[in-house]
């Protein structure tokens, strides 16, 4: 699609449609519009020339403004977090459900040409991820269905619909499963955040505070895949102007355990620490890895980008958000990046 098109991207507040939103712009995209539930000064990025809507898109009508109007619909918006957090709110993370399905039908009422939703890793079978040799997940290992309780349920069911209203409907839909993103601009304290974020957070604590410790979620053994934030936004962008009509994953095959992660967080830092696991905290499945066939196959690239070179990136923003809020800087902590003209 030309950069002459209105875009909407929901949960433009957030880690990833910040980043989007931002692609856009670097695009020439004039027409874009960015809505989230949190309150303006609470988004990771926002920028002032684009036209910024708080809605809750749990309401039908708030679902209809964010998109009449608009060609393309990037609907990112939903409650959730590392695993901490989506063990702990099953119900909250069901109910993104009315986000999506209020969000496909404003998309089909008000004729947008294209609709791309954020599936998850989370959606594959538990029991093709009980090893630690990180399996690598096929699309086809969504079925039978055993996704992750609570988050992976629905999303599972909210990638269906967008088949379904792609078949019924005639509705342009679009959907990839991301497998854990990471990068600047994300969520890495209270709560929510994922494991490349807490652990470059914790390395920074104990690093400056020189306590030399550090906690570990589970034995350290688990295996997972990370994808960069500027693969997931060129991988988003692909997919949509794709004819893959079928959910497809979008993740990094560089599969390491969570001690390795460590490593490299740590060499990067330049610090060893010593190790406390927590073997109560939760820890999600065992083993997972994408397996990055199809995705080859259509496209001829995957996520590229290493995960040292990503966590080079992530680990000094964090740096800076670290002191920024030490020093009682709290609105650098949310602040958006220089190109915004707040
Ligand atoms: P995020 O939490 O940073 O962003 C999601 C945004 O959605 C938040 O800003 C939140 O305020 C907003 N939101 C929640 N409820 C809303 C509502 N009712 N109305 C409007 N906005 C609402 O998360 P993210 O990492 O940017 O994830 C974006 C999408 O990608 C989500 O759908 C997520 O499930 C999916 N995903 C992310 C990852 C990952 O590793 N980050 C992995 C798999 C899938």
């Amino acid at each position: 699609m030309a950069s002459t098109a209105r875009v909407v991207v929901t949960g433009a507040g957030g880690f990833i449609g910040g980043h989007l939103v931002s692609a856009f712009r670097g695009q020439g995209y004039k027409n874009i519009r960015a809505v989230d539930v949190k309150p303006l000064d609470e988004w990771y990025q926002r920028f002032d020339d684009v036209e910024n809507l708080k809605l809750d898109l749990n309401e039908k009508e708030n679902c209809e403004t964010a998109a009449k109007g608009m060609d393309e619909i990037y609907n990112l918006a939903a409650n959730m977090g590392g695993m901490g957090f989506i063990e702990a709110n099953k119900a909250l993370c069901m109910l993104s459900v009315l986000i999506n399905t209020h969000m496909l039908q404003a998309a089909q009422k008000h004729g947008a040409k294209r609709f791309f939703y954020s599936s998850s890793a989370c959606v594959y079978n538990g029991d093709k991820q009980k090893t630690f040799e990180a399996p690598s997940l096929k699309e086809e290992d969504a079925y039978p269905a055993m996704a992750e309780d609570g988050y992976g349920w629905e999303k599972l069911f909210s990638e269906r619909m967008c088949r379904h209203f792609r078949e019924d409907f005639g509705l342009y839909t679009r959907v990839a499963r991301f497998h854990n993103v990471y990068g600047p601009w994300g969520t890495w304290f209270g709560g929510r955040e994922k494991a490349p974020a807490a652990i470059c957070r914790k390395v920074i604590e104990a690093k400056l505070s020189g306590t030399n410790e550090i906690e570990i979620w589970g034995s350290g053994d688990q295996t997972r895949s990370f994808m960069y934030s500027d693969d997931c936004i060129k991988g988003i962008q692909m997919i949509m102007d794709s004819n893959i009509l079928e959910p497809i994953n979008l993740g990094s095959a560089e599969a390491v355990t969570i001690n390795q992660l460590v490593d490299i967080v740590e060499s990067i830092a330049g610090v060893k620490l010593k190790r406390r696991y927590d073997l109560s905290a939760p820890k999600g499945v065992n083993g997972r890895n994408s397996d990055n066939t199809l995705i080859q196959k259509y496209l001829r690239w995957e996520p590229d980008t290493t995960l040292r070179a990503g966590l080079e990136k992530t680990y000094a923003w964090i740096y800076d958000q670290y002191q920024a809020r030490e020093r009682g800087d709290a609105g650098v902590v949310r602040e958006s990046s220089a190109v915004s003209a707040r």
